[in-house]
């Protein structure tokens, strides 16, 4: 397959004043993907650098995926948490078991599973923990991204995300990112958590300092606080290993997980960790209509099933390296002012010198032929499927060196 291609004019153009303008896409209208590619509606092909902001690690189309899908299209899609099915105890079972974690609560999106570990530690701190009513805090980091609900856009440092939006849900206190000191200074007695990503993805891949998480763990614990990992856009095979937490050998207390595990064929998400934790919630006291649906738990155990060998995030942790040197190569040509990788993500930020914002740039990968985005101004994240293959990853950093010097 080629990559090269034509930017597509116009193809945001005709009609689109329909939808409302929460996102500024790239101008090209994708139809079909296989892999690590798509094609637009005219036939040209794309190199998927983004993939879905993670929630496509195993690629467009995997057939593992679409056949477990496509199998429990046939049987069974919804019974409502009101009846069991076959599938939920093993969906739980899948997940709890590669994560190394005792208990499940399904949810759909990303944001409704923080909002659940939220709602989880603070019954937590109050039955178990004794905080007095009403004054439950949560210690959280600035730069982080959770999601978009009232609750967490309240504790959003990002001002596109948060203003205009109040008012603003309280009992979070904000800390700079990769400060374990901060982290233990903002410990209170009203503290039920802390509740950070392990690596911030939204904000660029940004990795924290190696002994932070470690030392964040201890701090909890000696506090007697829940450590809870957002582990969404981080976990599941991108930084080659399941969780990112691996990496510096910390166990949290609650993980949430979403994006890849509904193995970008549809909205899965789940809150995993300690059953005394999780055990807090009583019937009634919190629920989904959709969450750990059987559609959902087919194809949430086919992705289980992918990273059960290990063999992908292995592959994460090899091709990142390659990756990694190539981004660096660039950043010593003078092309990158910064280069921040974990596993097979980067992110990347153009030089301030260098005449061109990271829209800029995505719009000269865009005609190259690949696609990634922007956030947050100069800095672009690169998170191929983990299913790329080395010369197509070669072939899309290719066009990134060609766009830089263009
Ligand atoms: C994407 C993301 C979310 C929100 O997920 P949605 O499915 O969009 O609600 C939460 N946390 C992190 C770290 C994310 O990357």
């Amino acid at each position: 397959m080629t990559a090269d291609v034509r930017l597509a004019t116009g193809s945001t153009a005709p009609g689109r004043e329909v939808l409302a303008h929460n996102y500024a896409p790239l101008p090209v209208t994708l139809h079909s993907g296989d892999g690590a590619w798509v094609r637009d509606a005219q036939g040209r092909a794309y190199l998927d650098f983004l993939a879905g902001y993670s929630a496509l690690n195993f690629g467009h189309g995997h057939p593992a995926l679409l056949a477990a899908a496509h199998d429990q299209l046939d049987r069974l899609t919804l019974t409502s948490r009101a009846f069991d099915h076959d599938l939920l105890v093993p969906f739980a079972d899948a997940v709890t078991a590669l994560t190394g974690t005792q208990m499940l609560l399904p949810m759909n999106t990303g944001a409704e599973a923080v909002e659940t570990a939220i709602k989880v530690s603070r019954k937590w701190g109050y039955d178990v923990r004794g905080v007095a009513p009403e004054r439950a805090t949560i210690v959280v980091a600035a730069g982080a991204f959770h999601g978009r609900t009232t609750t967490i856009v309240s504790f959003s440092t990002d001002p596109d995300a948060r203003d205009g939006f109040g008012p603003y849900t309280p009992g979070f206190r904000v800390v700079p990112y990769g400060d374990a000191d901060a982290v233990a200074a903002a410990i209170d007695e009203h503290t039920v958590a802390v509740l950070l990503e392990p690596i911030q993805g939204e904000s660029g891949v940004v990795v924290p300092p190696a002994d932070y998480l470690p030392r964040v763990r201890d701090v909890t614990a000696a506090a007697g606080v829940l450590l809870v990992l957002d582990e969404i856009q981080s976990g599941l095979g991108r930084t080659g290993t399941t969780l990112a937490a691996d990496r510096v050998g910390v166990r949290a207390d609650l993980v949430t997980l979403g994006k890849a595990l509904g193995g970008g064929v549809l909205p899965v998400s789940a809150v995993v960790g300690r059953a005394d934790v999780l055990g807090v919630l009583t019937p009634g006291t919190h629920g989904s209509t959709f969450g750990g649906n059987p559609l959902a738990c087919a194809v949430g155990i086919a992705v289980c099933r992918l990273l059960e060998p290990g063999d992908l995030q292995a592959r994460a942790a090899e091709l990142g390296a390659v990756m990694a040197a190539r981004l660096e190569e660039m950043q010593r040509a003078g092309l990158l002012a910064a280069v921040r990788t974990a596993g097979l993500w980067a992110g990347i930020d153009v030089p301030a010198d260098a005449g061109i914002t990271g829209r800029g740039l995505c719009e000269r990968l865009l005609a190259r032929g690949v696609l990634a985005k922007d956030t947050h101004g100069a800095t672009i994240r690169l998170a191929p499927p983990l299913v790329v293959s080395e010369a197509d990853l070669h072939t899309g950093l290719d066009a990134l060196e060609d766009a830089l010097r263009a």
